[in-house]
Protein backbone atom coordinates (compact mmCIF):
# COMPACT_ATOMS: atom_id res chain seq x y z
CA UNK A 1 0.00 0.00 0.00
CA UNK A 2 1.00 3.81 -0.62
CA UNK A 3 1.60 5.57 2.16
CA UNK A 4 -0.68 8.36 2.83
CA UNK A 5 -0.07 11.92 2.39
CA UNK A 6 1.99 13.28 5.85
CA UNK A 7 0.07 14.40 8.52
CA UNK A 8 -3.20 14.62 6.76
CA UNK A 9 -5.97 15.93 8.49
CA UNK A 10 -9.02 14.19 8.12
CA UNK A 11 -12.41 14.71 9.97
CA UNK A 12 -14.93 12.06 10.87
CA UNK A 13 -18.32 13.28 10.54
CA UNK A 14 -21.06 10.55 11.47
CA UNK A 15 -23.77 10.02 14.43
CA UNK A 16 -23.13 6.28 14.76
CA UNK A 17 -20.18 6.28 17.94
CA UNK A 18 -19.13 2.56 16.46
CA UNK A 19 -18.45 3.41 13.16
CA UNK A 20 -16.92 7.32 13.81
CA UNK A 21 -14.26 5.71 16.39
CA UNK A 22 -13.72 2.65 14.30
CA UNK A 23 -13.15 4.79 11.06
CA UNK A 24 -10.74 7.16 13.31
CA UNK A 25 -8.62 4.50 14.63
CA UNK A 26 -7.69 3.00 11.45
CA UNK A 27 -6.53 6.23 10.10
CA UNK A 28 -4.71 7.50 13.26
CA UNK A 29 -2.83 3.84 12.74
CA UNK A 30 -2.28 4.91 9.33
CA UNK A 31 -0.67 7.96 10.43
CA UNK A 32 -3.53 10.23 9.63
CA UNK A 33 -4.66 13.03 12.31
CA UNK A 34 -8.28 12.00 12.88
CA UNK A 35 -11.07 14.15 14.71
CA UNK A 36 -15.24 12.90 14.70
CA UNK A 37 -18.07 14.95 14.94
CA UNK A 38 -21.50 13.44 15.77
CA UNK A 39 -24.03 15.83 14.34
CA UNK A 40 -24.39 18.54 11.25
CA UNK A 41 -23.57 21.81 13.21
CA UNK A 42 -20.93 20.58 15.24
CA UNK A 43 -19.26 19.11 11.60
CA UNK A 44 -19.39 22.12 10.16
CA UNK A 45 -17.82 23.80 13.30
CA UNK A 46 -15.14 21.46 13.52
CA UNK A 47 -14.65 21.90 9.96
CA UNK A 48 -13.94 25.44 10.27
CA UNK A 49 -11.47 25.25 13.01
CA UNK A 50 -9.83 22.36 12.29
CA UNK A 51 -9.44 23.28 8.17
CA UNK A 52 -9.52 19.33 7.37
CA UNK A 53 -7.32 17.74 4.60
CA UNK A 54 -10.35 16.02 3.78
CA UNK A 55 -13.75 15.33 5.40
CA UNK A 56 -15.48 11.48 5.67
CA UNK A 57 -18.89 12.73 5.69
CA UNK A 58 -22.22 10.52 6.67
CA UNK A 59 -25.25 11.38 4.87
CA UNK A 60 -27.88 11.20 7.85
CA UNK A 61 -26.61 13.18 10.43
CA UNK A 62 -28.88 15.01 13.00
CA UNK A 63 -28.96 18.53 13.25
CA UNK A 64 -28.79 18.73 9.68
CA UNK A 65 -28.21 16.10 6.93
CA UNK A 66 -24.63 15.46 5.36
CA UNK A 67 -25.86 17.24 2.09
CA UNK A 68 -26.53 20.46 4.13
CA UNK A 69 -22.93 19.70 5.64
CA UNK A 70 -21.32 19.67 2.35
CA UNK A 71 -22.69 22.31 1.22
CA UNK A 72 -21.78 24.89 4.10
CA UNK A 73 -18.48 23.63 4.34
CA UNK A 74 -17.96 23.81 0.43
CA UNK A 75 -19.31 27.32 0.64
CA UNK A 76 -16.08 28.62 2.80
CA UNK A 77 -13.31 26.81 1.53
CA UNK A 78 -13.51 24.03 -1.16
CA UNK A 79 -12.15 20.41 0.71
CA UNK A 80 -12.56 16.52 -0.38
CA UNK A 81 -15.31 14.81 0.84
CA UNK A 82 -16.00 11.26 0.77
CA UNK A 83 -19.64 10.67 1.73
CA UNK A 84 -21.38 7.73 3.59
CA UNK A 85 -24.25 6.50 2.27
CA UNK A 86 -26.40 3.39 3.76
CA UNK A 87 -27.96 1.82 0.49
CA UNK A 88 -26.75 2.26 -3.36
CA UNK A 89 -30.02 3.87 -4.32
CA UNK A 90 -29.21 6.93 -1.90
CA UNK A 91 -25.63 7.27 -3.45
CA UNK A 92 -27.13 7.48 -7.03
CA UNK A 93 -29.63 9.95 -5.78
CA UNK A 94 -27.25 12.28 -4.43
CA UNK A 95 -24.64 12.17 -7.17
CA UNK A 96 -27.75 13.02 -9.63
CA UNK A 97 -27.99 16.10 -7.27
CA UNK A 98 -24.02 17.35 -7.88
CA UNK A 99 -23.56 17.37 -4.40
CA UNK A 100 -19.72 17.72 -5.02
CA UNK A 101 -18.61 14.75 -2.83
CA UNK A 102 -15.86 13.49 -4.08
CA UNK A 103 -16.27 9.91 -3.32
CA UNK A 104 -19.22 7.76 -2.02
CA UNK A 105 -19.16 4.18 -0.05
CA UNK A 106 -22.02 2.31 1.27
CA UNK A 107 -22.66 1.04 4.15
CA UNK A 108 -21.76 -1.19 5.55
CA UNK A 109 -17.83 -0.71 4.76
CA UNK A 110 -14.65 -1.70 6.33
CA UNK A 111 -12.67 0.57 8.01
CA UNK A 112 -9.77 -0.85 5.89
CA UNK A 113 -11.36 -0.23 2.58
CA UNK A 114 -12.93 3.17 3.30
CA UNK A 115 -9.02 4.18 4.39
CA UNK A 116 -8.09 3.51 1.18
CA UNK A 117 -10.47 5.55 -0.18
CA UNK A 118 -9.11 8.60 1.91
CA UNK A 119 -5.50 7.84 0.68
CA UNK A 120 -6.34 7.34 -3.10
CA UNK A 121 -8.40 10.55 -2.48
CA UNK A 122 -5.64 13.05 -0.85
CA UNK A 123 -3.29 11.39 -3.44
CA UNK A 124 -5.35 12.50 -6.54
CA UNK A 125 -5.92 15.88 -4.84
CA UNK A 126 -2.02 16.26 -4.20
CA UNK A 127 -1.60 15.41 -7.93
CA UNK A 128 -3.50 18.19 -9.29
CA UNK A 129 -6.52 19.47 -7.65
CA UNK A 130 -10.17 17.92 -6.96
CA UNK A 131 -11.17 16.67 -10.01
CA UNK A 132 -14.79 17.70 -10.56
CA UNK A 133 -17.65 14.90 -11.18
CA UNK A 134 -17.32 14.32 -15.21
CA UNK A 135 -20.46 15.33 -15.34
CA UNK A 136 -22.56 18.26 -13.94
CA UNK A 137 -26.02 18.96 -13.91
CA UNK A 138 -26.87 22.66 -12.69
CA UNK A 139 -30.38 23.93 -13.35
CA UNK A 140 -31.65 23.68 -17.22
CA UNK A 141 -27.87 22.54 -17.93
CA UNK A 142 -25.57 19.01 -18.34
CA UNK A 143 -22.22 19.99 -19.00
CA UNK A 144 -20.08 16.61 -19.86
CA UNK A 145 -16.45 17.38 -18.95
CA UNK A 146 -15.52 14.31 -20.72
CA UNK A 147 -17.39 14.91 -24.59
CA UNK A 148 -16.58 18.85 -23.60
CA UNK A 149 -20.55 19.62 -24.85
CA UNK A 150 -23.10 21.10 -23.33
CA UNK A 151 -27.11 20.90 -23.23
CA UNK A 152 -29.81 23.55 -21.88
CA UNK A 153 -33.22 21.69 -21.55
CA UNK A 154 -31.98 18.60 -23.93
CA UNK A 155 -30.75 20.75 -27.09
CA UNK A 156 -26.81 21.21 -27.68
CA UNK A 157 -25.31 24.64 -27.16
CA UNK A 158 -22.38 25.46 -28.90
CA UNK A 159 -19.38 26.77 -27.22
CA UNK A 160 -15.67 27.86 -27.75
CA UNK A 161 -12.96 26.09 -26.11
CA UNK A 162 -12.31 28.67 -23.29
CA UNK A 163 -16.58 29.36 -22.74
CA UNK A 164 -16.83 25.55 -22.14
CA UNK A 165 -13.94 25.40 -19.47
CA UNK A 166 -15.05 28.92 -18.09
CA UNK A 167 -19.04 27.50 -17.92
CA UNK A 168 -17.26 23.79 -16.60
CA UNK A 169 -15.08 25.65 -13.69
CA UNK A 170 -17.80 28.17 -12.61
CA UNK A 171 -20.11 25.15 -12.11
CA UNK A 172 -17.89 22.68 -10.64
CA UNK A 173 -18.25 24.64 -7.54
CA UNK A 174 -21.63 26.71 -7.83
CA UNK A 175 -22.78 29.61 -5.41
CA UNK A 176 -18.65 29.65 -4.83
CA UNK A 177 -17.45 33.49 -6.01
CA UNK A 178 -14.37 33.70 -7.80
CA UNK A 179 -12.02 36.06 -8.33
CA UNK A 180 -10.00 37.00 -11.71
CA UNK A 181 -7.12 35.79 -10.47
CA UNK A 182 -8.16 32.25 -9.77
CA UNK A 183 -10.13 32.26 -12.97
CA UNK A 184 -6.67 32.80 -15.04
CA UNK A 185 -5.27 29.90 -12.69
CA UNK A 186 -8.08 27.44 -13.36
CA UNK A 187 -9.66 28.18 -16.93
CA UNK A 188 -5.95 30.12 -18.68
CA UNK A 189 -3.58 28.15 -16.58
CA UNK A 190 -1.91 31.63 -15.58
CA UNK A 191 0.00 30.98 -12.44
CA UNK A 192 -0.29 34.04 -9.92
CA UNK A 193 3.58 34.00 -9.37
CA UNK A 194 4.39 35.46 -12.48
CA UNK A 195 1.78 38.54 -13.19
CA1 LIG B 1 -26.12 8.42 10.36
Amino acid sequence: MTAPPKSATVLVVEDETSIASAVAARLRSEGYRAEVAHDGPSGVARCEALEPDLVVLDLMLPGFDGLEVCRRIQQRRPVPVLMLTAKDSETDKIVGLGVGADDYVTKPFSARELVARVGAILRRVERGGAEPPARIAIGALDIDRESRRVQRDGHEIHLTPTEFDLLAALAARPERVFTRQELLSEVWGVSGRNR
